[in-house]
């Protein structure tokens, strides 16, 4: 097998918590044990909510952590092929190419609408959506002027159940019929997470993917993409337990002490940060400072455990020497 390609693919809409530093060390890990190649891709499409400072943090937070990349932007190039900002017009003639493919539908459904429609069966996305716009209106247009709203448009699945292997979770079978017609552009009109992040996969030359598994249903909503699209999809996918706060909540970007920003102003050293992502994740037995060249050598997917991991005072204690 050649070499993988894997991607670190951060989201400058805050500042990068601990949790995100752990996914992208193993992401780097998998990629950089077997010889691979590293692409820094920033997923910036949601324009409101990303900032050029995020973006400058979150890259100079992941080199000083150590985790490099072949491919993509320095923290101060201006934003280029690898920012997802930068990129709306593959999204577009992707969507074009669903829509002559009958593959994709206006929809005008409120948040509310859809809550109040199914009774819902819920998802890994929340309520699932249960198809009402779908062969309901002709053209985008029609659907425009009849509710008097800017449609989004949605991906209209086929009833083939879909499968893949996860390196950590084993074999994954997901029906659409759970996952629901997702959206592919939204009504505000940026394009979705998940038409954004297959289009660029299958354009970088991606083969393999490792996050958090709160995406793990995502890859089957994205396999589905790359078979609509006749693209090429990456072949490894991993998805890891998540890191939680102290109340068992996921570490989320408000969670502003746990950046790495803060860490670092507050002196962490990256040796620290790495020993105790290595830990939580099962790399290490014990709780220590670690180095990128160790943790290389030693990376199998395999030795990561399969639990979340609460962090706990002590462990912050620890980190902050
Ligand atoms: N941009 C996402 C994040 O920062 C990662 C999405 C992905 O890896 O597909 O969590």
């Amino acid at each position: 097998m050649p070499p993988p390609t894997g991607r670190l693919a951060p989201t400058p809409s805050g500042f990068l918590h601990l949790g995100n530093a752990r996914s992208f060390l193993l992401a780097w890990l998998w990629a950089r044990s077997a010889g691979g190649r590293v692409i820094m891709r920033v997923e910036d499409i949601d324009l409101p909510r990303c900032r050029p400072m995020f973006r400058r943090q979150a890259l100079s937070d992941l080199l000083w952590l150590g985790l490099d990349w072949d491919a993509g932007p320095r923290p101060d190039d201006l934003p280029g092929p690898f920012d997802q900002s930068t990129r709306f017009e593959q999204y577009r003639l992707a969507l074009d190419q669903l829509v002559q493919a009958g593959r994709a539908y206006p929809c005008v459904c409120s948040r509310k609408d859809i809550e109040e429609a199914t009774r819902a069966p819920h998802g890994d996305e929340g309520a699932v959506y249960p198809g009402t716009c779908r062969g309901r209106f002709a053209t985008f247009a029609e659907a425009a002027e009849r509710s008097g709203t800017t449609p989004a448009w949605r991906f209209a699945f086929g009833d083939k159940p879909i499968s893949f292997h996860d390196g950590l979770q084993g074999p994954v079978l997901a029906h659409p019929r759970d996952l629901g017609d997702f959206v592919l552009w939204r009504k505000d009109g940026l394009p979705s997470y998940q038409i954004a992040v297959t289009v660029d996969d299958a354009a970088m030359g991606i083969s393999q993917v490792l996050r958090g598994k709160d995406l793990l249903l995502s890859t089957a909503r994205q396999l589905a993409l790359y078979e609509a699209l006749g693209l090429k999809a990456p072949t490894q996918w991993a998805h890891v337990p998540l890191l939680l706060s102290q109340d068992e909540r996921r570490l989320a970007k408000r969670d502003g002490d746990l950046s790495l920003k803060a860490l670092r102003d507050q002196g962490v050293a990256p040796a620290r940060m790495l020993g105790l992502c290595a830990y939580s994740c099962g790399l290490l037995g014990e709780l220590r400072q670690a180095t990128l060249g160790e943790l290389t050598q030693g990376f199998k997917l395999s030795r990561l455990g399969q639990a979340d991991f609460t962090l706990t005072q002590e462990h912050l204690a620890w980190l902050l020497g």
